[in-house]
């Protein structure tokens, strides 16, 4: 091939300093290869005209064709617009600009038939198309190379600037001429043969100037494909690399604590899945490489005690083993629990948070140093450089969406080799999109939730019957239950979301009078001390009702709470809401959660009601909120980069990416170093990765 993709965008014809530049910066292209990667967003049918009386007031992006009758211009608040009356068989138009509307004034001519496109708004009783893309009819029938015509991304700033859809089909043109339509293949005879994809250079075609929906909808396929694919061949590349290269410390043995733990201790009999995830850890603890696992389950499925568990392998082999949780309520309740277990078999345990007193952490630091701690708990404080461990084996991260993944690797460097990590999350992430953002760990799931658990009951109620909510709640305290109140708190609405709460619980203390009931109450605003004081409070049961904003959201566990409220549980996402509803079912009782909103819900609200109400499934509500909030929001900005994917999706095109991956997996399976001729494209591809951040950047 004759024509260098990394040639910069300005040598390209029809392109120019001033054109180049508002490429860069607005769409990132700055090569020949990033133009050919510019993925359109959609296709429209050129082919199809509308006619003006059978437009729709949807502000959708329609095609006429008619003739400007007249100009006029129209004085505004600042300077003038620019109005054209358009005509077809039908009725009348209009055609508004803003902008450059001495250039459109010279260059349109009226009475010619033209073919304009656009979005319409309904306006004063009439259809107008601000800024149309206009092109005279005849002219357009020449150029039209394809009945769907794509549309590319674009920003106000280039629309402005006047490189619209239609100058970027055409540089597209040009690329395609220049470079002659040929492009290097990029995956193997084998792939290509086993699922009939179509060529490089036909995909990229296709993808551009779609000869037929059917090569369209190869060409995007195969597009598709070939972006998970390398996605998902180079995650479980770097974990295979991260297998054989990272040694781990090697458990050899299961010892005498975890063997009379089992035998004499167990608290209830283990649910199989988390039999099953106990396997996967041990196998992982036992081989010579480093674990690096996630343990997904939902929230109350008992992560606990497998964390405990996966503890006692370390101990039996002599190591060291830390839990950290990413509150300091979450940690207390960890130690406390943990304490009774580990009294049992003589363990030492400690917990360090940011409140421990000085002298404490001396103790502590100590005994780390010199081995006689077997197992610390806390928070943030564990990061700290002061703190060492003698010999640090396993390290457990509860809660992990709250940790970044910095904060995982400097765990990694508390010791002369890394220690086993086992992440634990109870946000249920689906597996699709657990593969392509965690790809490099290994995934275990508890999909069980212990026996004799009763499904809570959900329901909706609106704010007028709250009179009927709180009778109901008063049903249950006379049963010796205890309810949670919970209000949102978001920082953009700070102040009304405390004089909410504060109203709320005004309300409710109106409503629940002393000395009959007694109410908690814990904000953010309160000091962490206060806020354990009252948490202990109602977790003794020595109060009734607590009053609470998103602060119990994680991990807390009191059994005899059986009625969560939610106050504005449409301004919630869905799975903070699954996170919330999860502090209740914990004990034997039937438990209930009440969803209090006001009439005015959006379609997406309506959405995720409808959905707590249906589901207790965490996996089928993250699969839900993965649909109506997409991928990046879900895991936030931090893991998104991985996520921004050009072309395919990670919800819709689930399938492609299970092909991808399994077609990623038993190519490595057969040829780890893909030194086998046939992957020669591939090995290919794979080494400039190392180069290039972006995968198309590559994989042209
Ligand atoms: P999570 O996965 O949300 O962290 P926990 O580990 O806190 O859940 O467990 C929730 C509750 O279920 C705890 O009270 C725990 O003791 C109990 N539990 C865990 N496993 C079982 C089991 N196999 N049978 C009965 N109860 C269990
Ligand atoms: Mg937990």
């Amino acid at each position: 091939m004759s024509v260098n993709l990394q040639t910069p965008i300005d040598y390209l014809k029809g392109v120019g300093p001033n054109r180049a530049d508002l490429l860069r910066s607005e769409l990132g292209i700055h090569t020949y290869q990033d133009l050919i990667n510019l993925f359109p967003n959609r296709y429209i049918d050129r082919t199809k005209y509308y006619k003006i009386n059978a437009l729709q007031q949807n502000n959708a992006e329609v095609q006429v064709v008619g003739t400007i009758i007249s100009f006029r211009e129209v004085a505004q608040k600042r300077g003038k617009r620019l109005v054209a009356d358009f005509k077809d068989d039908t009725g009348v138009m209009e055609l508004v600009w803003f902008r450059g509307q001495k250039w459109i004034r010279e260059s349109l001519k009226t009475g010619q038939p033209y073919v304009i496109f656009g979005k319409t708004n309904w306006y004063n009783g009439k259809f107008s198309m601000p800024h149309p893309e206009l092109e005279l009819l005849n002219e357009h029938e020449k150029n039209l190379r394809s009945a769907m015509q794509a549309i590319y991304p674009s920003t106000e700033k280039l629309s402005n600037k006047g490189i619209t859809n239609r100058v970027i089909t055409k540089i597209m043109q040009q690329l395609f001429l220049e470079t002659k339509g040929q492009f290097v293949e990029t995956l193997s005879k084998t792939i290509l043969g086993q699922l009939k994809l179509i060529s490089k250079s036909d995909a990229l075609f296709n993808i551009h100037f779609p000869k037929s929906s059917n090569l369209l909808s190869k060409a995007q396929f195969r597009l598709k494909f070939e972006e998970l694919f390398y996605i998902q061949l180079q995650l479980i590349l770097k974990n295979l690399i991260h297998k054989s290269k990272i040694k781990g410390f090697k458990f050899d043995k299961v010892g005498d604590y975890f063997n009379i733990f089992y035998k004499d201790h167990l608290p209830f009999e283990l649910t199989s899945a988390q039999k099953r995830v106990l396997k996967e850890i041990r196998s992982d603890l036992g081989s010579n490489a480093q674990m690096n696992r996630l343990l997904q389950g939902d929230v109350g499925s008992g992560k606990t005690i497998v964390a405990f568990m996966s503890m006692l392998m370390g101990l039996d082999n002599s190591f060291q083993c830390c839990l950290m949780a990413p509150t300091e309520i979450l940690s207390v309740q960890h130690y406390n629990g943990l304490i009774e277990l580990c009294n049992k078999l003589n363990i030492s345990i400690s917990l360090l948070t940011g409140s421990s007193k000085t002298s404490e952490r001396k103790e502590i630091h100590e005994n780390l140093e010199n081995g006689s701690l077997q197992i610390l708990v806390g928070t943030h404080a564990l990061l700290e450089d002061k703190v060492k461990f003698k010999n640090l084996g396993l390290a457990i991260i509860d809660e992990q969406h709250r940790f970044g993944v910095a904060q995982r690797s400097k765990l990694w460097h508390k010791n002369t080799s890394p220690p086993h990590v086992l992440v634990m999350t109870a946000t249920p992430i689906p597996r699709t999109l657990a593969m392509s953002v965690y790809g490099d760990l290994d995934i275990s799931v508890i999909d069980e939730l212990p026996a004799g658990r009763k499904p809570i009951k959900t329901v909706h109620r609106y704010d007028n019957n709250r009179l009927n909510v709180f009778k109901f709640m008063k049903d249950e305290i006379a049963k010796g239950r205890q309810v949670y109140v919970v209000y949102p708190l978001i920082q953009e609405s700070e102040k009304m979301d405390y004089k909410d709460l504060m109203d709320g619980y005004e309300s409710i203390s109106r409503e629940f009078p002393l000395p009959q009931y007694q109410i908690s109450i814990v904000h953010g605003k309160m000091k962490a001390s206060d806020k354990d004081y009252e948490m202990q409070r109602f977790a003794k049961g020595e109060t009734n009702i607590m009053v609470a904003t998103t602060v119990i959201e994680v991990g807390v566990n009191v059994p005899n709470a059986s009625v969560m409220v939610i106050e504005s549980a449409e301004r919630f996402g869905l799975s903070q809401l699954h996170q919330l509803r999860g502090r209740v079912g914990r004990g034997a009782e039937q438990s209930y959660c009440i969803l209090m909103t006001s009439h005015k819900l959006s379609n997406d609200s309506k959405t995720r009601l409808e959905t707590m109400v249906r589901s207790n499934d965490g996996f089928e509500i993250a699969e839900v909120d993965l649909k109506l909030r997409g991928p990046g929001d879900i895991m936030g900005t931090q893991q998104s980069g991985i996520l921004n994917l050009r072309i395919a999706d990670i919800v819709k095109d689930k399938a492609i990416l299970d092909q991808a991956r399994y077609f990623a997996k038993t190519i490595l399976k057969i040829d780890p170093s893909l030194s086998l001729p046939e992957n020669k494209f591939i090995l290919q591809t794979y080494r400039q990765m190392a180069k290039y951040k972006n995968i198309w950047n590559y994989i042209s």
